[in-house]
């Protein structure tokens, strides 16, 4: 058994764990990163938004190239699907982005110790290595960055075959004639949205009365509305109570979550995706004391220490909305805090995006939660059909909704569906984080003709004043 040691061990190498060992590295500190995984970047790089992404922007390709391409006054003749090199490609989106964290590492001379790591103590993470055998690394610090998993459901026994989570969803041979998404959240909607796309018929099937429950009401209803003009069902307040998996499908039995009469859906392929939970297994906390909250997740203070001093933890295993860009500011933040410095995440300001077509992004605070806060609010909202560039694109569904305090006109929420709208919402954290007014981005020169003058004109809305509606 060989000891070697650190500044810093960091067990995980998703976003969270790879972009806090970087970070550390950058300050100067001894960075060991431990990751079990065949290759770096955690459930995000491997399994989750670089190779669900690969896959909705080529199935996005082939519904334009089957539909959306004559209105535009290109022919295509027959549309063929290829899946194989569909697959090809989002294989290879993964290799590069997962090669790519290694060479960071080797530039940044990080450790990567290829194993499960296991703390033994504080300042002591053991390592059952892949190759066989174990080592012990004494650490100053140790962050816990171990992400989530899927959540199972007992009546739907997770096979990758037929009853899929979202790992066997984006690796399915063929496409499903029919397919039944448990669970109408993010996962839902964007897989359901490949396979729909490839020629599935899709049903979601959600135990509450809405899609997508965090976000804002208006948000969630129109995404309803557009993904049904697109060919999804929905079955809202429906329980799963049992699956028969048969020779070519799955008997789904489904109920009012409120109680009646049970009706059969049959599926090809059933996708459970009724949310994740952090993984923590084989990590040894209970021996190490490391206390979890009420919900299973890391405890943390506001430096994200745990009660144990010199363990911390970040990412999905802790509290607060799993997204990748949220985990990769908490590295950031950790590990300027364990170089002396003032690491913090504005939770106010993570924006979160849905990448369906149209797209759905938000930031801030949505208008039921400043209702139940009693904060008065005034709001802008401006179409996707008034602006040109939309128009340009033949992609008009959707809406721009700002949010502003009534009393200081500050953006306290913005909410949107249409074209691109993940990236304009990064104008919009700005505005967030600098603390703006809808008249800050109402007085500021946008483009012409882009999509950004759809946000522009909902901010000029909140005031009453929109130029083009
Ligand atoms: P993870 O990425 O889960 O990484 C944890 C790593 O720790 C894993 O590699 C695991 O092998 C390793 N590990 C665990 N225990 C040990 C141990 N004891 N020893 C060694 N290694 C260990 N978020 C977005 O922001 N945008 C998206 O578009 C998006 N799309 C997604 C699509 C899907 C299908 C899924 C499933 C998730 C998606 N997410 C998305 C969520 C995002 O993937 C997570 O929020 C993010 O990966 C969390 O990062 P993390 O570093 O906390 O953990
Ligand atoms: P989710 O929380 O987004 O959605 C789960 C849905 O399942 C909810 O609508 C919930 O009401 C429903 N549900 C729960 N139990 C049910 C039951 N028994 N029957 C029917 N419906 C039920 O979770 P997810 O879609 O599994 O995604 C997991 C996490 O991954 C999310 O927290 C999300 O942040 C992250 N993620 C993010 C992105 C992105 O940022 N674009 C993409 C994919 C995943």
């Amino acid at each position: 058994m060989s000891e070697a040691s650190y500044d810093l061990v960091v067990i995980g190498s998703g976003p969270g764990g790879y972009v806090c060992a970087i970070r550390a590295a950058q300050l100067g500190m001894k960075v060991a990163c431990v990751e079990k995984r065949d290759t770096l970047g955690g459930t995000c790089l491997n399994v989750g938004c670089i190779p669900s992404k690969a896959l909705l922007q080529a199935s996005e390709k082939f519904e334009e190239a089957s539909h959306g391409l004559a209105a535009f006054g290109v022919k295509t003749g027959k549309v063929e699907l290829d899946l194989k090199a569909m697959m090809a490609h989002k294989d290879k989106t993964v290799k590069s982005n997962v090669d790519g964290v290694a060479f960071l590492f080797k530039k940044n001379k990080i450790d990567w110790i290829k194993g499960a790591g296991r703390i033994a103590a504080a300042g002591k993470v053991e390592v059952a290595l892949n190759a066989g055998g174990t080592q012990t690394l004494a650490a100053k610090a140790i962050v816990i960055a171990t992400g989530s998993e899927v959540v199972s459901l007992p009546s739907l026994p997770i096979d990758e075959k037929k009853i899929v989570s979202s790992t066997g969803a984006l690796t399915l041979a063929e496409v499903p004639k029919t397919m039944v998404l448990v669970g109408g959240g993010v996962i839902g909607l964007e897989m359901g949205s490949v396979w729909q796309r490839l020629g599935a018929k899709v049903t979601v099937v959600e135990f509450l009365d809405r899609i997508m429950p965090g976000m804002d009401g208006e948000i969630s209803k129109s995404m309803q509305r557009i993904l049904a003009k697109q060919g999804m069902a929905f079955k809202l307040s429906t329980k799963v109570t049992g699956a028969k998996v048969g020779a070519k499908s799955v008997a789904l039995t489904v109920e009012p979550a409120a109680g009646g009469a049970a009706e059969t859906l049959e599926a090809d392929i059933v996708l459970v995706a009724v949310g994740r939970r952090p993984y923590t297994d084989g990590l040894g906390l209970k021996e190490a004391g490391v206390a979890l909250d009420e919900k299973g997740r890391v405890a943390i203070d506001a430096h994200f220490q745990t009660n144990v001093p010199g363990i911390y933890a970040i990412g999905d295993a802790i509290a607060g909305p799993m997204l990748a860009h949220k985990a990769e500011d908490e590295g950031m933040a950790v590990a300027e805090i364990l170089a002396g410095q003032h690491g913090h995440v504005n939770y106010d300001a993570i924006p979160s995006v849905v990448y369906t077509w149209p797209e759905v992004a938000s930031v801030g605070k949505t208008e039921e939660q400043l209702k139940a806060e009693g904060v008065a609010i005034r709001i802008g909202k401006f179409p996707f059909t008034a602006n040109g560039r939309a128009r340009a694109q033949n992609n008009t569904d959707g809406f721009v909704k700002i949010l502003a305090d009534a009393a200081t006109d500050r953006v306290l929420g913005v909410h949107m569906i249409g074209p691109s709208v993940g990236e304009l919402v990064g104008e919009m954290a700005l505005a967030i984080e600098f603390g703006a007014s809808s008249e800050d981005i109402a007085r500021t020169c946008h483009a012409h003709p882009t999509l950004t003058e759809a946000v522009r004109e909902a901010a000029l809305a909140v005031d009453g004043r929109p130029i083009h509606m």
